[in-house]
This record gives C-alpha cells, sequence and structure tokens, in this order.
C-alpha cells in the first residue's frame, strides 16, 4: 500500500523526496495508472505535487517560454505563448495519443517517464529545450539532448524533481516539421517518428529528433553546405540518422520494419523542412 504525501510547497516535496525512500513524484498520473492497473508499479510514497503553485505557468521570456511541469499537453498544442514561441513544439504535442491523455497528461510526466516512444523529447531536442530538476541540493539545467540516457532512464535522480522545462524561441527563418507513423492505430504510439529543424546562419544546420527508433529518444545534426541540393541533404540526413537507429522490436514493429519506417520519416521530416525553406 502506498502513502500519498500532498505537499503545499515546492520546500515540502524536495524535503520529501529527500527524506523518504522509494518515491514517485505524481503529475497527471497517466502513465502511472497504468502501470499500476498493469500490476508492474510498486512505489511506497507517491508525491503528488498538484497544491504547489507556481507549476502550472506558462511563463514567456525574452528568448522563448518556460513552463511549469504541470503544464498539461493540451495546454502545449494549444496555448498561444507556446504556439508563438514554438510551432514546432505546439505541433508535436497535438500529436501524442488522443485529447483524453493531452488533457490530463503534464509535460514534467511526460519526460520523466522516459519512454523510448515518446513525441515531444524529439522537438525539446531540435528546439534546443532545457530542462530544469531541482532538489534540496539547487537546481541544474539539463538539455533535453542529454536528458534521455537509456532505456527508461533519464538524468532524473531519486531526489530530483522537474521543476521546469525552457523552450528557446524557434528562430523565425526556421523551418520545421514532426513526422510521426504509427502501426496500429493513427493516434496510438508511433512506430518511428522525426522532429526536423533547419536553423538558417552562416551555414544552415540541420537537427533531427529520432523517437521510438532507438532504446531512448536520440539526436543528430549537421550542416547543410551551400552547394548541397536538396537530394544531397536528404542522403545526408539518412547517412547521419543510420548511425543513431537502432530499433527494438515490439508490438508495433520489428527492428528491420522500423529501421525502413524511420528512414522514411527522416527524409519525409526533411523534405518538408527543404520544401518550406525553398519557399522563403
Ligand atoms: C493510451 C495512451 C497513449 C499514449 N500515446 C502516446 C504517444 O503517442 N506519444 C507520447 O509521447 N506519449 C504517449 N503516451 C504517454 C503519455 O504521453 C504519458 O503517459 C504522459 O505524458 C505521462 O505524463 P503524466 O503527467 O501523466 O505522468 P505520470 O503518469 O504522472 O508520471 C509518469 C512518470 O513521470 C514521473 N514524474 C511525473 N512528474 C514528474 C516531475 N515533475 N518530476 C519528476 N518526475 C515526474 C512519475 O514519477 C512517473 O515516473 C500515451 C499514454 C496513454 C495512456
Amino acid at each position: 500500500m502506498s502513502t500519498i504525501h500532498t505537499p503545499d510547497t515546492l520546500e515540502e516535496a524536495l524535503g520529501l523526496l529527500d527524506k523518504l525512500e522509494d518515491t514517485m513524484v505524481y503529475g497527471g498520473g497517466t502513465a502511472i495508472q497504468i502501470l499500476i492497473k498493469q500490476g508492474i508499479l510498486f512505489t511506497d510514497h507517491f508525491i503528488d505535487i498538484g497544491a504547489i503553485p507556481g507549476l502550472r505557468d506558462i511563463t514567456p521570456t525574452p528568448d522563448g517560454v518556460t513552463v511549469g511541469p504541470l503544464v498539461s499537453l493540451r495546454q502545449m498544442e494549444r496555448d498561444t505563448r507556446i504556439v508563438s514561441a514554438s510551432a514546432l513544439a505546439a505541433s508535436t504535442y497535438a500529436k501524442v495519443a488522443n485529447p483524453r491523455v493531452r488533457n490530463t497528461a503534464s509535460v514534467g510526466g511526460n519526460i520523466a517517464h522516459g519512454d523510448y516512444r515518446l513525441d515531444p523529447p524529439t522537438a525539446l531536442m531540435v528546439l534546443d529545450a532545457t530542462v530544469q530538476l531541482s532538489s534540496i541540493r539547487g537546481t541544474r539545467d539539463v538539455y533535453a539532448r542529454e536528458f534521455f540516457v537509456d532505456f527508461q532512464v533519464t538524468e532524473v535522480q531519486p531526489d530530483e524533481m522537474i521543476t521546469g522545462i525552457h523552450i528557446p524561441r524557434q528562430p523565425a527563418d526556421a523551418a520545421g516539421a514532426f513526422v510521426k507513423y504509427s502501426s496500429l492505430a493513427e493516434n496510438d504510439w508511433p512506430c518511428a517518428s522525426a522532429a526536423v529543424l533547419a536553423v538558417p546562419g552562416e551555414f544552415t544546420e540541420l537537427r533531427i529528433g529520432l523517437g521510438a527508433l532507438a532504446p531512448t529518444t536520440r539526436y543528430v545534426a549537421f550542416d547543410i553546405e551551400p552547394d548541397m541540393s536538396d537530394q544531397d541533404v536528404i542522403d545526408a540526413a539518412l547517412d547521419i540518422a543510420s548511425t543513431a537507429i537502432d530499433p527494438i522490436e515490439d508490438i508495433r514493429g520489428g527492428v528491420a520494419y522500423k529501421a525502413r519506417l524511420g528512414r522514411v520519416a527522416v527524409e519525409d521530416g526533411v523534405r518538408a523542412v527543404m520544401k518550406e525553406l525553398n519557399h522563403v
């Protein structure tokens, strides 16, 4: 039997995380409830952070937007402060599951879940987003690119919780696309996904986040040389993505099928951003 704690302040929550063994932060509960029903999640203590002020805030900053961990995926999809900071982030959150899940699930719980198939991490990686982790030891910011360590392993330590995610503003001249392919139903978990962002500069940087294609979310990037044709860019993207694609078999597909679909997702994403760049 688990004990549910309902701290009123962040300090109280961090104190509980420090003091108690075998604790889990309770966000939206969509993942936790399923794992409990499946009989595979046992923990002594849940820390329900729902009463702590400020954790649902969406705060525009000079360089982007910072969101509290309890902001829902549905808000990420629809809130104008998110949409104006990053169309790619908003459109990626819009592709998670269905409205019922998106209304309940939180941004903090989503990334802390650490599942290799999650959609939002692919976009957070290419957008240079950072995750704020807090404990009684202090606060640290971790790049989304470094947050996902291995299969079901993230940077969150047992005494830490996610207290915010910062998404830098998507450059106005950047082009982004999120492509997701599911094999069982349209709004099911993906068997391959790719977020692609082209960021013009001295050289245009092409960034790719890969979902469901390895034991954890993966990131690759390269500079587009001025003399590269669109097909050259697609070929280079497929080459570099291939170094990161290392699928695990699950009910949504075998290794070869997912690897093939991953290449299709990358190609479709790169085609979409090149088309957008060429029309600016
Ligand atoms: C039917 C269904 C379909 C789905 N399809 C998709 C999909 O297509 N794409 C996709 O990306 N996701 C999908 N999901 C997963 C969904 O995105 C996650 O269940 C959800 O994002 C988890 O968020 P939550 O707030 O409910 O987390 P919770 O269930 O509350 O927690 C999940 C984990 O995160 C930890 N946690 C929660 N908040 C914090 C915090 N602030 N700090 C530290 N740790 C924390 C918990 O301790 C737990 O380990 C699907 C889920 C369901 C139920």
